[in-house]
């Protein structure tokens, strides 16, 4: 009986040893205890989330989950690609190679319309599910595409001179593998999300400006503004973010 009791307030002592460690180790973290809304959870390729105030913060390492022709061939997902590539273009390799990224991506949690829209940066302008970055629709500066589209791989994307992967098209692994045509395929830094080309079984037509329009979605039942990915030039976003950007880190 005593023995029984010695457990007991052993057990004790233990558990709260335990809760103290926990409270301990969230305080000391610095990173806000609010739960992340569940819509960012489709981002499943990033590898940590959490909120930070009116933001949620997303890090990813950059890196695709499908197979590419620009991974070293030492990697599982290299996979040779020849033919034909986007826009009915002739594969031509550009001479880069993959490597893991540092990106951290600050978006708003309550997206709102900018009174003056700013233009999208080259380099990251936004996250896809698969925490490849999107890309704009220029080259460099002032550039369009054009040369470039030839280097888009099986499922689209290529990387550039530091070995950063990304899409400045219809991430075509998302919307034929993983999700689909009409889904949610990723957020732009405004914090307003990118869904694909169709939208009710047919291309979406009468976008704005910024390539967008506001609708109900099917994550969104209550409506919002969202960008849609179309295979002609500006692809993903046109003159410049509708709402105000966070900011990305790399
Ligand atoms: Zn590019
Ligand atoms: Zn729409």
């Amino acid at each position: 009986m005593k023995k029984n009791l010695f457990k007991i307030v052993a057990l004790f002592i233990a558990a709260s040893t335990l809760s103290c460690k926990k409270s301990a180790d969230s305080s000391s973290s610095g990173t806000s205890t609010t739960p992340v809304p569940d819509i960012y959870k489709k981002i499943y390729g990033a590898t940590d989330m959490y909120v930070e105030g009116n933001y949620v913060v997303i890090k990813s390492n950059g890196l695709p989950d499908h197979k590419t022709v620009y991974y070293p061939t030492s990697n599982a997902l290299y996979e040779n690609f020849s033919g034909t590539t986007f826009g009915g273009n002739t594969f031509n390799k550009n001479p880069n190679t993959i490597s893991a990224q540092t990106l951290t991506f600050k978006i708003p949690l309550n997206p709102t319309v900018a009174s003056s829209h700013s233009a999208t940066p080259l380099g990251p302008i936004g996250v896809s599910l698969n925490g490849v970055p999107f890309f704009n629709q220029y080259a460099g500066p002032n550039q369009p595409l054009t040369n470039e589209v030839v280097s888009f791989d099986q499922y689209w994307g290529h990387p550039q001179q530091t070995g950063q992967y990304h899409y400045h098209v219809e991430p075509l692994y998302l919307t034929t593998v993983k999700a689909s045509k009409s889904a949610l395929l990723g957020f732009l830094l405004d914090g307003f999300p990118v869904y694909g080309p169709e939208e009710n079984g047919a291309a979406v037509t009468g976008l704005d400006a910024y390539h967008g329009h506001t609708s109900v979605t099917a994550d969104y039942p209550n409506g919002i503004y969202h960008y849609h990915i179309t295979n002609t030039d500006p692809y993903i976003n046109g003159s410049g973010f509708y709402g105000t950007p966070g900011t990305v880190t790399q």
